[in-house]
């Protein structure tokens, strides 16, 4: 309880700099209404106390009853006004708020490296802050506007009872004692719910994703598997709807046992004001004016508390929000671009993945010259793309060493001067000129500059066809955008890579989508599509990798063979059985 006290305060001051941070101007104009909603509520005391000297005490009233009248229905239309004004200020200042907890993490997420974001600590915080960055802020929002105004409705409203009867105030505060230990109890139960949660929502949004989206639409519907697959999402929800249905119990019955200390609260102040009156203490326009102050009073300290509750339910989920923000890496710096000179080297490099017992690469030497084609052959798991990886500086090697041109390199340097293209490259729901340009920041993506690489990656044919030229949107998961069949996807990936240039260039599978014919001219021509540059392709298949200067076979994690074709083939191990092997399937 010492530690919720000081943790409180805390909290609550965090939650104020971050709105303030989002929105300083909002914050203001919020701040302004907070105040004019309570000026508003003690003009309506205050001509409440005239209605009743008007009508009471006629001869010492201090202005007739019409106009104590019109200054009661004056005051209580102006506190009606304000409530609106306050419910639309608070949405833009949530939406701000909104945006500025997205900023970070969005901040955060691109800042982690490759390694960090793999992690499943890392996802599942992610998962977490995301599901809640929807929905806190707006309540972080509300609930400190709210504080602000009943701490001010309570502070001029107590003023004013002071002035009647002091003993009033401790009454009604004392129902706040009970207010804020129940909201404490209710932030701890949501807080554990919330993570209870988050591995079954993660679940069920991931069969939403299958269920909705366009790439799974059509293996789903020649296997027959929407059915089972609603049957699971139907199993999850009824898992939400149990814990849900549990913790809105615990919430209801908390709220009735605020609302009942509330009340009672409320009660003992009334039977107060009448006990006074019958001992003559106040006359009767002042109980009326602190009859309408305790009610007012009563309404504030339930805005009060019901904040301080909204609060301190948002608060852990801040304070997560806080250490994902400081788990994320610092920002790497930006890597310095490098031309390749002579070679880059990877010596004894070994990496193996968290919660793996193996290395998926282990041990291995390769060595890409300036100007050369090597491939990466192998089987499926053989450490391929892992490797690939470490080379363009996504990974850094565990242990062994990565030198450029003789230097170690720094993954950011290495990233800045290699480009890849894995096998699952991304389609980008983006024009044309986009989805090429998107690789290389630092150039205006001209006509020109756009419609060489796509030219040169054979995308040019498809260009002709689409209906904006380059700008035409691709894809169909946002507009009606151009679709593009597989391998046409892949020539716009090839050109992406193209379009930034680099010294180096990784291609994972990059025919995997195309047609025999395509793959094998992308192959054979390789050496004038990449014009001069480096190059490490990455196949499992063998024929297509024959004219590289020189090829590294993987197996199991290890480089076990190491030549060019014709030297692997004379070695007759591994490589030659395996090429064997493919080409007499294509026989
Ligand atoms: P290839 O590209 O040759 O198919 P990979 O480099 O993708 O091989 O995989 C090598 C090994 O590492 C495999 O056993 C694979 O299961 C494992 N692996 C790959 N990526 C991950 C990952 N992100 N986490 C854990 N294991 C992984």
């Amino acid at each position: 309880m010492v530690r919720a006290a000081t943790a409180t305060p805390r909290l609550i001051a965090a939650a104020a700099r971050e709105v303030a941070r989002a929105d300083r101007l909002g914050t203001v104009v919020a701040a302004v209404y907070q105040i004019l909603g309570a000026v508003a509520a003690l003009g309506v005391v205050a001509a409440g106390k005239l209605v009743f000297d008007a009508l009471l005490e006629p001869e010492q009233a201090a202005v007739g009853l019409t106009p104590a009248l019109l200054a009661l229905a004056f005051m209580t239309a102006l506190t009606g006004s304000i409530n609106p004004l306050q419910t639309q200020q608070h949405r833009l200042l949530g939406e701000r708020v909104s945006q500025r907890v997205w900023d970070r993490v969005l901040d955060t997420t691109a800042r982690a490296d490759l390694v960090t974001y793999e992690s499943t600590g890392f996802a599942t915080a992610l998962e977490r802050v995301q599901q809640n960055a929807l929905t806190r802020p707006f309540m972080v929002t509300a609930s400190l506007l709210g504080l602000t105004g009943g701490l001010l409705g309570v502070a001029t409203m107590s003023a004013v009872l002071i002035g009647v009867e002091p003993l009033l105030v401790p009454i009604l505060l004392a129902a706040g004692i009970p207010a804020v230990l129940l909201s404490r109890w209710a932030s701890r139960t949501e807080f554990a719910f919330a993570h209870r949660l988050t591995a079954l929502f993660r679940r069920r949004q991931y069969l939403r994703q299958l269920l909705t989206q366009r790439p799974y639409a059509a293996e789903l519907r020649a296997f027959g598997s929407t059915g089972p697959l609603r049957d699971r999402h139907g199993t999850l929800n009824s898992q939400v709807t149990t814990a849900l249905r549990g913790q809105v119990r615990r919430r209801q019955l908390i709220a009735a046992l605020t609302t009942v200390g509330v009340a009672l609260a409320l009660t003992a102040a009334l039977l107060a004001i009448v006990e006074l009156v019958r001992r003559g203490r106040i006359g009767l326009p002042e109980a009326g004016a602190a009859a309408i102050a305790v009610r007012l009073l009563s309404g504030q300290l339930n805005t009060m508390f019901t904040s301080i509750g909204g609060l301190l339910e948002s608060a852990p989920f801040l304070a997560d929000l806080e250490r994902f923000v400081a788990s994320g890496p610092p920002a790497a710096p930006g890597g310095r671009k490098r031309q390749l000179t002579e070679r880059l080297v990877l010596h004894d490099v070994s990496f193996r993945y968290p919660e793996q017992e193996r290395p998926a690469v282990d041990a291995v030497d390769i060595e890409i010259g300036a100007g050369e084609v090597v491939a990466l052959v192998g089987e499926n798991g053989s450490g391929k793309t892992t490797l690939a990886k470490i080379v363009a500086g996504l990974y850094d090697p565990q242990s062994g060493s990565r030198r450029w041109d003789g230097a170690v390199a720094a993954a950011p340097d290495v990233r800045a001067s290699v480009t890849v293209i894995f096998q699952d490259f991304v389609r980008y729901q983006l024009t044309l000129r986009d989805n090429i340009a998107i690789s290389d920041a630092s150039r205006q993506p001209t006509d020109e500059a756009v419609l060489d690489v796509a030219r040169r990656a054979g995308v040019l044919g498809a260009v002709d066809d689409l209906r904006d030229g380059v700008d035409t949107m691709l894809g169909r998961d946002l507009d009606e955008g151009a679709d593009l069949s597989g391998g046409q996807w892949q020539r716009v990936a090839l050109a992406r890579a193209l379009y930034r240039d680099t010294a180096l260039v990784v291609l994972d599978e990059p025919a995997a989508a195309l047609d025999p014919r395509a793959e094998h001219e992308l192959f054979a021509d390789v050496r004038a599509l990449l014009n001069g540059r480096s190059a490490l392709l990455i196949s499992h298949r063998f024929s297509n990798t024959r004219l590289a200067d020189r090829i590294y076979v993987m197996d199991a994690g290890r480089v076990v063979e190491c030549g060019t074709h014709d030297e692997l083939m004379a070695r007759a191990g591994h490589y030659a059985e395996l090429y064997t092997l493919q080409s007499a399937a294509y026989r």
